[in-house]
């Protein structure tokens, strides 16, 4: 989502003439869009503004914006910290940067801004214009915030209650990215599942979202991310069977195997109800594949809650997946359970993420010999070579000479490695959906 919320911020910029700039020398202004999810991002922010503090530049201190959720949760204690930043502002207020800079310029005041102006927000992104070419797969921010609450997360304090994007103004978005050349489109939110938005006695949810935009015809593909096991309706359940722009890939974040340690999380959700949940989606399609984040050494973990994690590993044959070690977040409920020590936590990461990497290759070579359909993204700096994602979001590499980005092609896959697969051009499919 910082990617997304990035690139609006310079779409905003770049409506009242600023230009973005490729390298930090002797540019106007900077902003840091900033993450807060875990303890590591918020120390690399004062590593680099010392960084770029030393600099060599020919113009004066360029005017120093903190943005995202770091901005959000120390705002105050930033400006104590360091007098570099000029400027704080927070993920749901950033639509007023242009003003912000300008009230800056005149007044030389340090200012922060921290409000939760969602709709607001939305309605000036909504007249924006777009300040750059737009990628084949591209996000689109469609929910934000969460009433959740697990136990280890800062997002509904960063990000705010639980947000939906208005129906018209997401398709409206959808269709000015297909203008722009967009094949691809990424539904975006911290809960994207909970998608839900009332218009008189309309009520739209995620799947009927999905639906409109499948009938934007150069729309190849429709992804979400990221959703909570909790919020799947039969409705999208369904859309996996019926709706075939919806890609079988579905990430759904489990966290932790153990039913103990998901109480401790507050993840209102059971492993069975996690397994339960997968049967129906594979009853549903029986192609689709999962993957999902893992927390690992949260506070009472034992071995044989890690074991259990392995087992639902195991057990759901997840394809790709992100892990991390749980880091204490200040402001959160778990904050001051007694922590797991680091050697253990790398221990278990380790091996987490070995069977996950077993599990991945085993995957990925199951497809050697086989056509998959791959969006082709971009060239790469290889002469006539392409790279593009199957279905299941495999990165893809292959030779051809008569391709272009935005196209669907049939690889034969010939190869991989832990990570991507390689294959050869065996037709073009595009035709497919005409
Ligand atoms: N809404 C999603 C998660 C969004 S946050 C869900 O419910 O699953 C993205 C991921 O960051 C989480 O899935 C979690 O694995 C990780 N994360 C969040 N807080 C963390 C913390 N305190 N320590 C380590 N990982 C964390
Ligand atoms: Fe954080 Fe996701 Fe839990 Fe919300 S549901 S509190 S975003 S981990």
């Amino acid at each position: 989502m910082n990617e997304y919320d990035s690139d609006k911020m310079s779409d905003l910029m770049q409506s009242v003439n600023f230009i973005r700039s490729e390298t930090l020398a002797d540019v106007d202004c900077i902003i840091f869009n900033t993450c807060h999810i875990r303890e590591k991002a918020t120390e690399k922010v004062y590593s680099d503004i010392g960084k770029i503090k030393k600099l060599n530049r020919s113009k004066k201190k360029p005017i120093f914006v903190l943005a995202g959720c770091i901005a959000q949760a120390q705002g105050e204690e930033i400006f104590r910290r360091t007098n570099y930043v000029d400027l704080i502002v927070g993920p749901q207020s950033y639509h007023r940067l242009p003003e912000l800079i300008k009230n800056f310029s005149e007044r030389r005041e340090n200012y922060s801004e921290t409000n939760f102006e969602l709709i607001e927000k939305f309605d000036t992104l909504d007249n924006l214009k777009f300040s750059r070419k737009s990628k084949i797969s591209e996000f689109l921010t469609i929910q934000e915030g969460c009433d959740k609450f697990c136990s280890f997360c800062v997002v509904p304090y960063t990000r705010g209650a639980e947000f939906s994007r208005s129906f018209s103004s997401i398709i409206n978005e959808a269709k000015k990215l297909s203008d722009n050349g967009v094949k691809e489109i990424v539904l975006l939110g911290q809960n994207v599942s909970a998608y839900k938005f009332v218009d008189g006695n309309k009520s739209y949810n995620l799947a009927k979202l999905i639906n409109e935009i499948a009938k934007i015809n150069s729309i190849h593909r429709i992804r979400f991310t990221t959703s909570h096991p909790n919020d799947m309706d039969q409705e999208l359940i369904e859309a996996f069977k019926y709706q075939k722009k919806l890609m079988p890939q579905l990430h759904l974040p489990i966290q932790s195997g153990s039913n103990k340690i998901l109480k401790f999380m507050n993840r209102k959700h059971t492993r069975e109800y996690y397994l339960d949940l997968i049967a129906k989606f594979k009853e549903a399609n029986s192609e689709i594949e999962f993957s999902s984040d893992f927390i690992i050494g949260f506070p009472g973990e034992t071995e044989e809650d890690f074991q259990c994690t392995l087992d639902i590993i195991n057990k759901v044959n997840f394809i790709n997946s992100y892990s991390f070690i749980y880091s204490q977040r200040p402001g959160t409920p778990a904050v001051d359970r007694d922590q797991i020590s680091l050697d253990i936590c790398k221990d278990r990461l380790l091996r987490l993420q070995n069977l996950l990497g077993d599990i991945q290759l085993k995957n990925s070579k199951r497809l050697i010999g086989k056509k998959t359909q791959i969006l082709i993204e971009n060239k790469t700096k290889n002469p006539d070579q392409f790279f593009g994602r199957s279905k299941f979001m495999h990165p893809t590499f292959f030779n051809s000479q008569n391709c272009n980005p935005g196209d669907l092609v049939d690889i034969e896959i010939s190869s991989c490695n832990s990570k991507n697969l390689f294959g050869v051009l065996h037709k073009k499919t595009e035709e497919a959906f005409a």
